[in-house]
């Protein structure tokens, strides 16, 4: 998840920024309730005031008004007086004094039968109501009417000798009243008129100023543009309103309410220095609030700003450790010379510590790398570097071909029998072969090259810097000649060679899997050869390798599909003409490449796993083929079978063919196994045992092939053989070469001395016939009687070629015969 970095200073601030806000807010609303209240309260008293001092200058008047009128009654004795005729004349001789001392406007004097005794005017039906109310209650009653201005209305009884009354109602402007207000509320005051509301809405007409200590400022402030809720506002709660950089509050007291209108006296405040006091009040505290905003931000930052300094500081060293700079780490100041510790102190410390431990475990873990690289890169055995090291250098080698303009070189080694060794004298004297082996290996290689084990008993040398691959000759014979010497453990001594394949390369596109396997492929054909002896790659050696792999393949197929089957060549006695056996052969029709000779692909089979099972289909093919010969009525011959080496050297052969003696009920009398010389010295032990297990079970032995290896009249002695068939490429040339007539003559006489019996192969004319004949030769095959017969036409051709077991002699070989004998 990729987060959004916000440092840890940010935070912080944002943090107390919130609390600010909300205490600040908090603060705020509780000042402003605060102002709100104290601004009620303020209203309220102004209201209260303004009441209590409209009643008392209202009463003052009334009084005043009053004991005027008391002490003029008294004056002219109205108690004496039967009417009220002096009382009205007086009246009107005072009206002018009136008016001059005591403000008084009208004066209407009226009976109880409502005659107007005097009145210096009209007689309005608001003075009408107010007497009338002076009849009934007889007491003084008043009010406060407003026609164009305002005037106080008093209405006193008074009573004459008779117990009559009369009403006198005088009318005082209020015009005084709202100057005294003035000077007592120290405010301005005004009456004004609003009209009522009536039940359509607001009235249009505006509200009205009727008189005002100062007339400009109420009407500006009162009228003009005023709604009526504006008013009303103003009735109800009072109304603040800014005018020329003034602030003023006016709360308006109900004076008197009629029909169609209301009066009121408003009580105009100036409250700007109130105003000023409160705005004054709100910037001071919103000026604190930055400031002490202000300060926590920098304190915030000067006191965080060290620690994330640190955070980054530690931060940026914490990456040395992963890349193993551990004194470099360690060399960066985490710590600060400070009275106090902190947490941070702390991670210092603990990554200080962290870094020495990381540093053992970085020795530890090297140390133990390096080891199993050892393990990983030499062979335990012999302490030469085994296949993983080959493969790291040989890579490398190759690597710098191109920049050294060289070659390099890869030497395959297989020690020649060692599994022989290993076999008879147990895995431990193997063991210490394999480690004089590398010893020797190791010696004759230089400083630079690379001797390792391969596996088992093979071995691997890498040469570079090679001006050609005539150096690695040379390699090549020094580890040939340090294996000339035997072998000396305790009382054993062994001579053990070595084969040696060599790949050469100066391309610097060679992969070194080839060339190694090219190495092998040279070292198997070293080892055909004989072993003991080195051979150089090329490439017909991997045509061949190609070639063989692709057989295995199809030979597979063969077998299935039933594409292999047998000829028989027969064998006759030389003197008889009596059929000793039949040699069997082997025949591939393939469906592409017709007949393929044996000779084509059982040399490349040989030792391969398909051989063996190709070895073994013949086998149980033979005895089948003997099955149908018993019954044709030649009981007693032979087939000779030709045993592959890789199929003498199975131990299943004895057991294979045991079971297929009892299977067929046939006696092992009737079969021959034929071995060439190769097979016979390839591990002469192993051979002489299994040929004398075989021969206990009543098989008989042919050396074929004769005379053309290295096989000695002298070891035949020592094995089970009974029959020699000497080698058809002396047979060839008897008569004309001389040596291999004496070849023929002499093998003839020692293996007949020996006892054993001689068949000739490969006999093809008359003469060879008879001059084999007058040499003791035993037995006859080849052309001459007859070319290899296919297995469907055996018993047909023996119908022709056969009485009872004798081979009919042809009519122009016995009209030969008898033209030689007449010679
Ligand atoms: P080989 O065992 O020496 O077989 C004799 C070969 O000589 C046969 O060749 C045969 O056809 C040939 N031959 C016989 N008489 C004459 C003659 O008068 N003149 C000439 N020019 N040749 C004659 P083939 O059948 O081609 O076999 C070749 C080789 O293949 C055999 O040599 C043998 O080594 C191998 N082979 C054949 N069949 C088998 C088999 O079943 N198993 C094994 N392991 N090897 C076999
Ligand atoms: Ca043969
Ligand atoms: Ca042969």
């Amino acid at each position: 998840m990729n987060k959004k970095f916000v440092s840890v200073p940010t935070k912080l601030l944002t943090l107390i920024v919130t609390t600010l806000l909300f205490l600040a807010v908090g603060f705020s609303s509780l000042s402003y309730w605060r102002l709100q209240a104290d601004y009620q309260e303020f209203q309220q008293n102004n209201i209260a005031q303004g009441q209590v001092q409209v009643n008392l200058h209202n009463s003052i008047l009334r009084n005043k008004l009053t004991v005027w009128l008391e002490s003029f009654t008294d004056l002219i004795e109205l108690s004496q007086q039967d009417d009220f005729s002096t009382l009205a004349v007086q009246l009107e001789k005072q009206y002018d004094a009136l008016q001059l001392h005591l403000n008084v406007e009208d004066i209407w004097l009226v009976d109880d039968k409502e005659n107007i005794l005097f009145a210096t005017n009209d007689f309005p039906q608001v003075v009408q109501d107010n007497i009338a109310q002076v009849f009934r209650l007889q007491e003084p009653e008043h009010r406060i009417y407003c026609p164009q201005s305002c005037q106080l209305l008093l209405s006193l009884p008074l009573l004459n000798k008779q117990g009559d009354m009369v009403v006198v109602t005088m009318s005082t402007s209020l015009v005084d009243m709202l100057f005294a207000l003035k000077t007592t509320l120290n405010r301005d005051v005004a009456v004004i008129r609003i009209p009522v509301k009536g039940n359509n809405g607001i009235k249009s007409t505006p509200a009205k100023v009727i008189s005002a200590s100062n007339m400009g400022l109420a009407e500006s402030l009162l009228v003009m543009n005023k709604s009526y809720s504006a008013l009303n506002q103003a009735l109800e709660q009072g109304l603040y309103l800014d005018l020329k950089n003034n602030s003023y509050l006016i709360n308006l007291l109900p004076l008197s309410k009629q029909a169609k209108q209301d009066f009121y006296l408003a009580l105009i405040d100036d409250v700007t220095a109130y105003k000023a006091k409160n705005d004054a009040y709100q910037k001071r505290f919103i000026l604190s609030l930055s400031l002490i905003f202000i300060m926590l931000a920098a304190f915030v930052y000067f006191i965080s700003s060290p620690f994330t300094k640190r955070l980054l500081l530690l931060s940026n060293a914490l990456p040395l450790l992963a890349q193993k700079k551990f004194g470099q780490f360690r060399q960066v100041d985490l710590k600060r010379p400070r009275l106090f510790a902190d947490e941070l102190d702390v991670l210092a410390n603990s990554s200080q510590e962290l870094s020495f431990e990381l540093e053992q475990l970085n020795l530890v873990v090297e140390q133990k790398t390096k080891e199993l690289e050892n393990i990983a890169m030499y062979d335990l055995l012999t302490g030469l570097p085994n296949r993983n090291m080959l493969n790291y250098q040989l890579r490398k080698s190759l690597g710098n071909i191109a920049r050294h303009k060289s070659g390099v070189a890869v030497l395959f080694l297989d020690l020649d029998d060692f599994k022989k060794v290993n076999d008879s004298n147990g895995h431990s004297i193997g063991d210490k072969l394999l480690i004089q082996a590398a010893d020797r290996v190791r010696v004759s290689v230089g400083e630079v090259d690379l001797a390792c084990r391969f596996g088992g008993d093979e071995f691997v040398i890498v040469l570079s810097h090679l001006r050609g691959v005539a150096e690695a000759i040379e390699v090549a014979e020094k580890v040939l000649l340090q294996f000339k010497d035997a072998i000396k453990l305790g009382s054993n001594i062994f001579y053990v060679s070595t084969s040696i394949g060599i790949a050469y390369t100066e391309s610097a596109t060679e992969k070194s899997d080839d060339l190694i396997s090219h190495a092998d492929i040279a070292m198997y054909e070293a080892k055909d050869n004989g072993g003991g002896q080195y051979h150089i790659y090329h490439q017909e050696m991997f045509q061949r390798v190609a070639h063989r792999v692709m057989l295995e393949g199809e030979v597979r197929q063969a077998l299935a599909k039933q594409q292999f089957s047998l000829s028989l060549q027969p064998q006759i006695c030389a003197k008889t003409k009596k059929i000793y056996g039949f040699e069997a052969l082997l025949r591939w029709q393939h469906p592409d490449r017709g007949m393929i000779s044996p000779e084509d692909f059982i040399p490349i089979l040989e030792n391969s796993q398909h051989m063996i099972e190709l070895g073994y289909w013949i086998i149980r093919r033979c005895f089948e083929l003997i099955v149908e010969l018993k019954k044709y009525g030649l009981e007693d011959v032979r087939i000779a079978i030709n045993l592959s080496a890789g199929q003498f050297i199975d131990a299943n052969l004895p057991n294979f063919l045991n079971n297929l003696l009892a299977e067929f009920s046939l006696s092992a009398q009737s079969f021959e196994l034929e071995l060439t010389e190769q097979t016979l010295v390839k591990d002469m032990d192993h051979t002489i045992a299994m040929m004398q297990s075989l021969k206990n079970i009543g098989f008989s032995f042919a050396i074929d092939d004769f005379g053309t290896g290295y096989s000695s009249l002298a070891y035949l002695k020592k094995m089970p053989v009974d029959v020699i068939k000497i080698d058809k490429s002396f047979i060839f040339g008897m008569l004309e070469n001389h040596s291999d007539f004496q070849i023929i003559t002499s093998t003839i006489a020692m293996v007949k001395n020996l006892g054993l019996m001689v068949v000739a192969e490969g006999v093809e004319t008359q003469a060879q016939l008879r001059s084999l004949t007058e040499n003791d030769c035993d037995i006859i095959q080849g052309y001459y009687y007859s070319k290899p017969i296919p297995e469907k036409e055996l018993l047909s051709s023996l119908d022709r070629q056969t009485t009872g077991g004798y081979w009919k002699v042809p009519k122009s070989v016995t009209d030969n015969l008898s033209a030689d004998k007449s010679a």
